[in-house]
């Protein structure tokens, strides 16, 4: 673990670093100018998020594919039968689980709204209360509450997935013992505003070149200046 404490321009350097290494993320060019002015307001999103959880990002899009060519709209999601709507998505894996939770998260936007299927509110709302909202909903984690409110709202929170958890780690920006929730939570407090789309990005492209879980290809300058932890040592 690295011995000097991080602090905002710390990571802001990284940050840079890490730019130099790979090349500067562009939020915008990836979700374009303004994502809320797509159809859905983030309900797309959020549902897509939920199919995402633990499979690649292929079947993602697959599932996701199925779904949103059988159903003509959220209303019709939600009231879907169980079991012909787990078979739609079953290529996202954990079907049974991601039906209840989709369906789950539908019902809690409707009712939060009095009947229309929009995440709109959560734009006004202060990015700590948003995603209360969202984790509210019984299997919407910090995760996909951070995708919705970052990708879609570009609320300053930053998503963990496994490759953004094990890289902070290893670079101390996290403690090596820190839950998942806490990781989030931790990212939240040190990485400045801007930077948490572009670090999250960016931290996931280097977990995946540079860092795996059982490998790492050590030797760049990010490494030597930002990580001496025990799996290189
Ligand atoms: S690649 Fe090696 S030096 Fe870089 S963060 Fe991973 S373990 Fe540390």
């Amino acid at each position: 673990m690295s011995t000097q404490a991080w602090d905002e321009t710390r990571v802001r350097e990284l940050h840079d670093e890490l730019v130099s290494l790979y090349e500067p993320v562009d939020r915008v060019a990836e979700h374009g100018a303004d994502p809320t002015a797509e159809p859905g307001e983030g309900v797309r999103q959020l549902v897509t998020t939920i199919l995402s959880q633990n499979v690649a990002d292929a079947n993602t899009s697959r599932a996701a594919a199925a779904l949103f060519e059988r159903y003509d709209d959220f209303a019709a999601i939600e009231a879907a039968d169980h079991d012909e709507l787990a078979e739609t998505i079953r290529v996202a894996g954990l079907a049974d689980q991601k039906t209840a939770r989709i369906q789950r998260a539908l019902a809690a936007i409707r009712e939060e709204t009095g009947g229309a299927y929009s995440l709109a509110f959560l734009d006004a709302m202060a990015t700590d209360d948003a995603k209360a909202w969202l984790t509210a909903i019984k299997g919407v984690g910090p995760k996909t509450a951070s995708v919705v409110l970052n990708f879609y709202f570009g609320k300053p929170t930053m998503a963990v997935d496994t490759h953004v958890e094990r890289v902070s780690k290893r670079f101390g920006l996290v403690p090596e013992s820190a839950s998942n929730q806490a990781a989030h939570d931790a990212l939240d407090e040190l990485v400045p505003d801007e930077l948490t789309y572009p670090l999250h990005v960016l931290l996931i492209r280097h977990g995946r070149e540079r860092c795996s879980a059982r490998n790492g290809d050590c030797e760049n300058p990010v490494c030597e200046r930002y990580c001496d932890c025990e799996f290189c040592a």
